[in-house]
């Protein structure tokens, strides 16, 4: 005797494709590697690691630089002009470690390639990772830190959020 079978193969919805991961501060995740060893948390970015909707990076760790670490800032430009070599990076105490930045600003642009981010919510005023502003020769001056510039330069849309 034939059986026939009754049960009807559930037919899968065609589904959008997930969205990229957003790039984001490793400090603003949640991680304690700001330059005095503090995180600088936002409660969204730390949500949007948790849910694997973004990817967290310290550009400064990632060129090198341990944590803590004396404070630095950018001299004689933004941080585009120290990733074209017209201005430099220095510790408060003289170090130059324009090298460093500008090996964190590449490694952050590697992750956002390799992960296929098209955003970054960065923190505000960094060095590194300031998008509309950032510590230049002893104030806060418009233009981006060193990793900022480098992800705007590759064509990802920047957002910032805390700084102080
Ligand atoms: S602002 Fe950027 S470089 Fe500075 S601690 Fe946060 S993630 Fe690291």
């Amino acid at each position: 005797m034939l059986a026939f079978c009754a049960i009807r193969c559930p037919v899968s919805e065609p589904q959008d494709p997930p969205e990229p991961p957003v790039l984001v501060s490793a400090c603003l995740a949640g991680r304690p590697c700001r330059y005095d060893g503090t995180p600088s948390p936002d409660p969204e970015v730390v949500r949007m690691v948790a849910e694997g909707r973004a990817v967290a990076i310290c550009p400064e760790e990632a060129g090198g630089l341990p944590t803590p670490r004396p404070p630095a800032e950018l001299s004689g430009g933004d941080g585009l002009a120290a990733l074209e070599g017209r201005a430099r990076v220095v510790r408060f105490d003289g170090t130059d470690v324009t090298d460093a930045f500008v090996r964190g600003a590449a490694a952050a642009v590697e992750l956002a390639v390799a992960r296929g981010c098209h955003k970054a919510m960065l923190r505000a005023h960094s060095p590194s990772c300031g998008v509309s502003a950032s510590y230049q020769d002893g104030e806060l001056r418009p233009g981006p830190g060193v990793a900022a510039a480098a992800l705007a330069r590759e064509g990802l849309q920047l957002s910032e959020s805390g700084g102080e």
